[in-house]
């Protein structure tokens, strides 16, 4: 079977966790923070803090932002589960923009409408970087700036891409920049997360909500330290730190984003060429953004049928994908009091969407094998 997505696992790699495992320290040891400081030059940010996934990653992200009761947070409605569920752990109300048709990303004219007729404006927005590509930050900063919300990339997908020359993650139109370490994701720590950020008073709130709300630091306390055992906690936080052996692993494989990213748009290149006559369209890549190209993502022209194509790949052993449900039409959702035509685009675009293979392992005989299969099934 040829999966739609999986990581791949150097010698190099598994040589670097095994170091650690034969050490002293397997989780909060010196890996850890030389992980924050490689993923944090690469994308030329002062401060990043490494957690257990991307999603304790955003909910740790919207806590620091001030996500709270009474407060809502506006995402896309094309995005994983958790990108909303993590404002409900804040006790906030989650709301969707809808998306561009020709990008699937979060439309800044959808949210500009929608933040000039809303009662409330949102506390934070949350712009997803759909298939790894950078939505219109731009355009999205400056309504952000206008209503006051603290933007927050859930940029899950999309490290190792590119917006108007500069790394995702660079934090220049948004308060946080998320990523995830899922196997599936361009890098991986098997599981992981972490949060980017210019600004020093998130960097804190982030360290402290990361490890139960604890500080070792006097400066921190109230009243005076009892002595070098000493701890307090000012804030109630979790236990949502990454190990040094999965530091180890997400640190040796971003010594291999370059390689990974030049492969992803290579085969996404050739997928361009190869599927150009058939009856679909695929994910629009505007000029000033260079894709990450975690997913290669097609639309299915209106008269086939998706799920015939997809039971048809999976018979001749392709593992397709559909990215995504809108988070809205899911039942937990319905019962807050969304419901479907509320978001008809990406209702819409999910009609109709399938994710071909795509990993930096796939060979170019997998991929014409799943383009001929495509071929035939669509013909
Ligand atoms: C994978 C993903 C997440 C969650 O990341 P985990 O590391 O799996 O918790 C959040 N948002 C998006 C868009 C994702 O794809």
């Amino acid at each position: 079977m040829i999966p739609y997505g999986r990581q791949d696992v150097s010698e190099e790699d598994i040589a670097a966790v095994s170091q650690v495992l034969r050490g002293d320290l397997i989780t909060q040891g010196p890996m850890v923070e030389r992980f924050e400081s490689a993923i944090a030059a690469y994308c030329g940010v002062p401060y990043a803090v490494a957690v257990s996934s991307g999603t304790a990653a955003l909910h740790l992200a919207y806590l620091a932002a001030g996500l709270g009761p009474g407060d809502t947070g506006w995402t896309s409605p094309n995005t994983f589960l958790a990108s909303s569920n993590a404002m409900l752990y804040c006790g906030a109300r989650p709301d969707f923009v809808d998306i561009d048709p020709g990008t699937w990303n979060l439309d800044p004219q959808a949210l500009e409408q929608k933040l000039k007729h809303c009662a409330q404006a949102p506390r934070i927005l949350v712009p997803v970087h759909f298939a790894g590509l950078s939505c219109d930050m731009e355009a999205i900063a400056e309504l952000a700036g206008q209503c006051g919300a603290t933007v927050i990339e859930d940029a899950s997908h999309a490290l190792g891409g590119r917006y108007r020359d500069l790394p995702v993650g660079a934090c220049i139109h948004s308060d946080m920049t998320v990523f995830s370490f899922h196997p599936v994701k361009p890098i991986t720590a098997g599981e992981g997360g972490m949060i980017l950020t210019r600004r020093a008073d998130l960097h804190e709130k982030l360290l402290l909500l990361r490890s139960h709300g604890m500080t070792r630091d006097p400066a921190k306390m109230t009243g005076e330290s009892e002595g070098l055992w000493y701890y307090q906690q000012v804030a109630l936080g979790f236990n949502y730190r990454l190990t040094d052996i999965q530091a180890a692993l997400g640190k040796s494989q971003l010594q291999r984003l370059g390689d990974f990213t030049r492969r992803r748009a290579a085969l996404a290149a050739r997928y361009d060429a190869l599927l150009a006559d058939l009856p679909l369209t695929p994910q629009q890549r505007p000029a000033e953004v260079m894709s990450a190209h975690h997913l290669y993502v097609v639309r299915l022209d209106e008269a086939i049928d998706r799920r015939r194509v997809y039971d048809e790949l999976r018979v001749a052993g392709i593992g397709s994908a559909v990215h995504y449900i809108p988070v809205h039409t899911q039942p937990y959702y319905r019962q807050l009091g969304f419901y479907p035509g509320q978001f008809p685009r990406a209702e819409a675009y999910y009609q109709h969407a399938l994710t071909l293979p795509l990993y930096p392992g796939l060979t170019e005989q997998e991929q014409v094998s799943v383009v001929s299969a495509l071929r035939g099934i669509l013909q």
